[in-house]
């Protein structure tokens, strides 16, 4: 069991409305609780940040790469732990957790060396005697608001960077991932100087709100659906508020005719089944070409039949329950709708245990038969569910693919090098991956979406530098 509290000013405090955290895979056990913060809980760790601020950014660059250094060594001792908190809170198998666990190890590490890597350029002044120079200076307080998908990797790849580039920071995590991150500042909180640090749970509606709305937050950084990332915008542009919203997907993978049947029917169960389906870059869509369609939908039955849905702690398991009940429900009804557009449900769909009882699982499920104007071809649903949409041609597939309103992330399947390089000219998407799933994210490479996948900026990587900064230029006379 984890208490619920919340982290202010370099203190724990557990007073507040408490509201339980459940196990989705058994509902009837309470794995912890956690705190409905307040406005005043917001407006406290708002002011605590503030005040932590300019002595954070004093610190300067090296110094602070060295205390992300401890904080990776920190949460590297606690990995197993972390990663079984993470599978119990929101159902992801266990084996997969602990990768995520590993990856919020690798992001600290990453971004701890960016401590010691340079910040600015040297550019010729019209006077030669002069200097002229870029360096970065921190936004200030920064707001980072996170999903539930990745309990540990997102609020991982946002703190990290906010961190190292001077600013320091409020967190308020997805209700569904509040354990973790309880969890997570416990070990990082002691290590970093008061107030740099503050972690509030809550409702997005209130507590989520109170924050996007607090005049001390000087940035938003946002992973989640479009339609509260849309709010954010609106939000942060009134009050010129730096944002950045990274939200849903529509994933497609092209099969070409050449492609290599094995590789694709594996990287679409895994892209599709993996996390139940619950990944932003997850395959939703997988577009056929005609002449291969048999022969692939044969073989990604097979496979799929022999996926292994159950308890998250269970080291074989491939796939686990949705995360709530809500979300069980939402996936149930895009299921009910793919039959009742026409599409034709091959595999999986039979919804019939009672989920207060036996856990919120959603069978593997494949449709064929799916129109591009189908709700499920457009929608995304979130859930383990892909639908198979035939193409004549490659430029069908092409223009299939890019016929949604999202553009995060796109595969093609192919053993021509010129498909490749076509459909990596042509997807509209922010991660184009050649024989490779739609998902898998690269610490070390910039990630974001085009459409309305995201707010135009990129996370992770050197990328990061670009939001959490702003560029100073210098000029000195001698
Ligand atoms: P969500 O409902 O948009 O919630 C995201 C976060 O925003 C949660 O912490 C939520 O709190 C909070 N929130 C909700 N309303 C708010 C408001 N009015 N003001 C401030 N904060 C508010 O998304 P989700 O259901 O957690 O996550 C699933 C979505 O995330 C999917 O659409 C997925 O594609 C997207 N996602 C995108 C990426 C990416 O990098 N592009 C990665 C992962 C997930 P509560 O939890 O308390 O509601
Ligand atoms: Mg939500």
């Amino acid at each position: 069991m984890i208490d619920g509290k919340i982290f202010i000013g370099g203190a724990w405090t557990k007073e507040g409305t408490i509201s339980e955290v459940i196990n989705p895979a058994k509902p009837q056990e309470v794995l912890g609780t956690m705190i409905l913060s307040t406005a005043a809980d917001v407006d406290r760790a708002v002011a605590a940040a503030g005040v932590a601020a300019s002595a954070w950014k004093a610190l300067g660059f090296v110094a602070r790469g060295n205390l992300l250094f401890k904080v990776a060594d920190a949460v590297d001792e606690h990995l197993d732990e972390l990663a079984r908190l993470a599978a119990e809170e929101m159902g992801k198998p266990i084996s997969e957790a602990r990768g995520e666990a590993l990856r919020a190890v690798a992001i600290l590490r990453y971004y701890a060396g960016e401590g010691y890597r340079s910040t600015g350029d040297v550019i010729p002044a019209s006077n030669p005697r002069a200097l002229q120079y870029t360096t970065r200076d921190p936004l200030g307080v920064v707001a980072i608001v996170t999903p539930w998908n990745f309990p540990l990797a997102i609020p991982m790849w946002k703190m990290a960077p906010a961190l190292i580039y001077g600013n320091t920071v409020v967190l308020k995590p997805a209700e569904w991932a509040s354990l973790s991150a309880i969890r997570m500042c416990e070990i990082i909180g002691p290590i970093l100087p008061s107030g740099v640090l503050n972690l509030v749970t809550g409702l997005g509606r209130d507590t989520g709100e109170a924050l996007i709305q607090h005049p001390g937050i000087n940035g938003i950084s946002f992973t989640g659906s479009s339609e509260v990332g849309g709010h954010i915008a609106d939000v942060a542009t009134r009050r010129n508020v730096k944002y950045q919203t990274e939200m849903g997907g529509k994933n497609p993978v092209i099969v070409a005719d050449d492609a290599d049947l094995n590789l694709a029917v594996e990287a679409t169960v895994s892209g599709a089944m993996r996390s139940a389906g619950q990944k932003c870059t997850a395959t939703s869509r997988v577009i056929v070409v005609r002449g291969i369609h048999d022969a692939f939908i044969e073989r990604l039955i097979s496979r799929v039949k022999e996926l292994k849905q159950g308890d998250p702690l269970d080291p074989d398991t491939y796939l686990g329950p949705v995360v709530s009940a809500s979300q069980f429900h939402k996936v149930v009804n895009y299921i009910n709708v793919g039959q009742r557009e026409g599409g034709q449900l091959l595999w999986g769909g039979d919804v019939t245990k009672e989920p207060l009882d036996h856990g919120f699982y959603v069978p593997p499920t494949i449709f064929d038969g799916v129109a591009q104007n189908h709700t499920i071809a457009q929608d995304e649903i979130f859930g383990p569910v892909v639908g198979v949409i035939t193409a004549n041609s490659l430029d069908e597939a092409i223009q299939a693919a890019n016929n949604v309103r999202y553009g995060l992330s796109a595969s093609v399947f192919t053993t021509n090098l010129g498909t490749a390089l076509k459909c990596v000219s042509e997807l509209n998407a922010g991660l184009v991956r050649v024989n490779e799933e739609t998902a898998g994210v690269e610490l070390q490479a910039p990630f974001g979406g085009m459409k309305a996948s995201s707010s135009h900026s990129r996370e992770q990587g050197r990328s990061a530098i670009e939001f959490y900064t702003q560029v100073k230029t210098v000029f000195i006379r001698a």
